[in-house]
């Protein structure tokens, strides 16, 4: 007679334990920031367990540091560094032969807008001195690439630069590829939605909970201010601008993203910012179409794959991609 009852309550006991232990559980949200390759570095993290998030961001910092030790020209001991020292072919890391690879196409598409060869370059503007100043023209000239041909050698996984006068500089790519390295390792660590913000370099997983991560686009002429938002799940968002790192001389403004051809900054936009499905193509691609200007930028983003972009010109004009009319909105 007991016995049935008894069985009854345990059944209901067990369905009890199983359905508390299915409960949906509240998402807690992590944010973090870290100072990593001379920017602010923020990552959040979307997920049920708190302490699964915190770890899975300390690891994509860590992704971050040491994707910093390859790429900086700062570093003496990153394989850049060695690349920019070696007069033979030598063994990179994989990461390093895919973002060369990549920045080699970039160069292609943009003919030659896009120019990781701009070491010299860059060294002579010094944008990081404490009071940076326009240098010489003979000075200019004498660091430009002295061919548009290849930059590299590339045999498997050795690469040598074709030029030795050449410097390498992936200041216009690496952020990118950390942004998405980082990234893919809060997608393996199993959270649900999760964004990396390195200054501007925009990688999200997911959306932001139910709803899509709405991301600001910058004003390129207003501190502070945006000039619109777009709603994004799933995607990289990377801005060029020319107010980022600049200086003033005699009223012209001199940034930091260079025309290969001139040497000099280039002088089409205010600002690129460019929707893709990696980090590392947008932050490419918005430097790319800084450079070409407007129209030709325009149509670098167009005729890309999965490419969305918004272009502000030297005068303030703006002009969109066709897919991205609808997913944005003005400010
Ligand atoms: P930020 O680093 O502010 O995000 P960008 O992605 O536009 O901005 O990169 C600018 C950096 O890219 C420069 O500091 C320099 O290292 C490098 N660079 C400048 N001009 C070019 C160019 N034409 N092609 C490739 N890289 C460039
Ligand atoms: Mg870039």
């Amino acid at each position: 007679m007991l016995k049935r009852p008894l069985a009854l309550i345990a059944a209901l006991l067990l369905i009890l334990l199983i359905s508390w232990s299915l409960r949906p559980k509240p998402s807690a949200e992590v944010a973090r920031t870290a100072l990593i390759m001379g920017t602010l570095v923020e990552i959040k993290g979307v997920g049920p367990d708190q302490k699964k998030i915190e770890d899975a961001i300390s690891a994509a910092f860590a992704s971050m540091r040491s994707d910093e030790e390859r790429f900086s020209t700062r570093i003496a001991t990153s394989q850049i560094s060695a690349l920019n020292r070696a007069t033979t072919a030598i063994e990179v890391d994989p990461e390093v032969l895919a973002v060369l690879q990549l920045g080699q196409r970039i160069t292609r598409e943009s003919e030659g807008a896009f120019y990781m060869g701009l070491g010299g370059l860059k060294k002579l503007w010094d944008f990081d001195a404490v009071t940076p100043g326009v240098p010489e023209p003979s000075e200019i000239k004498a660091v430009l690439p002295a061919t548009t041909g290849n930059l590299l050698e590339i045999s498997g996984v050795r690469v040598v630069r074709s030029d030795q006068r050449m410097q390498l500089d992936l200041g216009g790519i690496a952020k990118g590829y950390a942004v998405d390295r980082a990234l893919a390792l809060l997608r393996a660590s199993g959270l649900e939605s999760a964004s990396v913000n390195a200054g501007g370099d925009i990688g999200l997983l997911g959306g932001h909970g139910e709803r899509p991560w709405k991301i600001g686009i910058q004003h390129p002429r207003k501190s502070g201010e945006l000039l619109a938002t777009i709603e994004l799940r799933d995607r990289a968002v990377v801005t060029s601008g020319d107010y980022e790192r600049f200086f003033m001389q005699d009223g012209v403004r001199y940034h930091h993203i260079f025309d290969p051809q001139t040497g000099f900054p280039a002088r089409g936009c205010q600002s690129v910012s460019v929707v893709a499905p990696t980090a590392a193509e947008a932050d490419a691609l918005a430097t790319a179409a800084f450079v070409l200007g407007p129209a030709d930028g325009l149509a670098l983003l167009e005729n890309e794959p999965d490419v969305e972009g918004l272009i502000v010109d030297a005068d303030g004009r703006i002009t969109l991609t066709g897919g991205l009319k609808d997913q944005i909105q003005w400010r």
